[in-house]
């Protein structure tokens, strides 16, 4: 019967796929790719004759949700015919994405087989191109648009990523970039907690072997004349101390005195 994989290919063409991923890939009736490059879908082509793409449900001034929608709906098909479906996304298909977390629980729920393969995503990528260790200060994700639409409690004292920072404010779900007047909205949000001159980074990691990241450290101030896209993650480095805690600190002395 009909089954489901959604596999991550990890962000780099042909670097980042781990051999679980890559046997769903081979072994697989049919293959959609939601793929950052042309590239990676010729790549894919070579490991299974039936690759489809799931680039041309985007279209600019269509509601994402509905592209989403549609996606789910196209693997799902094929499952219900009682093909091996093997999803292909880049990086973690885990990570940032609706799809395959919502059509692996749609394919459950209608009794099929249904599994995600983590991969590489734009987060581990972050952390060995920019030398950050998330466990040293710690460090919150968030969706930029979400950010931006609702309060969250920022802890300068650890790192701060924003995701599709290249679509930051977009209330219509329906455009592949925002632009100044946005960014603009969203530096003052961070200016709240952060400095004006505290350097962010844009990060946007190699995805060709040839190719280098993007690692551009900007002044907050200056965050809304700078270009941003699709494939960009916002990085806010910490621009306070960690703050201790005296009253938990004053706890922990006293369990330690009661144990002498
Ligand atoms: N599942 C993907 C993320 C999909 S959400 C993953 O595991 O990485 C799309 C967002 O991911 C982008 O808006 C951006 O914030 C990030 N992203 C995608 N490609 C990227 C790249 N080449 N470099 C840095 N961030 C990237």
């Amino acid at each position: 019967s009909g089954r489901l994989a959604c596999v991550g290919l990890g962000m780099m063409l042909g670097a980042h796929i781990g051999p679980r991923a890559r046997s769903h890939v081979e072994q697989a009736d049919v293959v959609f790719a939601a793929v950052s490059d042309p590239l990676v879908e010729l790549w894919l082509q070579g490991m299974n004759p039936n690759v489809r793409s799931l680039q041309p449900h985007y279209a600019e001034g269509k509601s994402r949700h509905r592209t989403y929608r549609e996606m789910g709906e196209v693997m799902l098909a094929e499952v219900r015919a009682g093909k091996h479906v093997c999803g292909a996304f880049y990086g973690h298909p885990g990570v940032f994405a609706q799809v395959p977390h919502d059509t692996i629980a749609q394919a459950r729920r209608e009794g099929f087989h249904a599994h995600m393969e983590p991969g590489v995503s734009a987060e581990d990528c972050l952390y060995a191109d920019l030398g950050i260790d998330p466990g040293l200060f710690g460090c919150q994700h968030y969706e930029a648009s979400q950010f931006m639409f609702y309060r969250r409690r920022i802890d300068p004292s650890a790192y701060l990523v924003l995701w599709q920072v290249g679509i930051a404010g977009d209330r219509t779900c329906r455009r592949f970039s925002t632009g100044p007047a946005h960014y603009r909205l969203l530096a003052e949000r961070l200016q709240e907690d952060y400095p004006a001159d505290h350097a962010v980074i844009v990060y946007e990691a190699a995805t060709l072997p040839i190719s280098t990241p993007r690692m551009e450290p900007v002044p907050l101030s200056r965050l809304a004349d700078t270009p941003l896209h699709m494939h960009s993650t916002l990085v806010v480095p910490p621009a306070l101390e960690l703050q201790p805690d005296p009253g938990m600190l004053a706890r922990l002395d006293a369990i330690e005195a009661a144990c002498v």
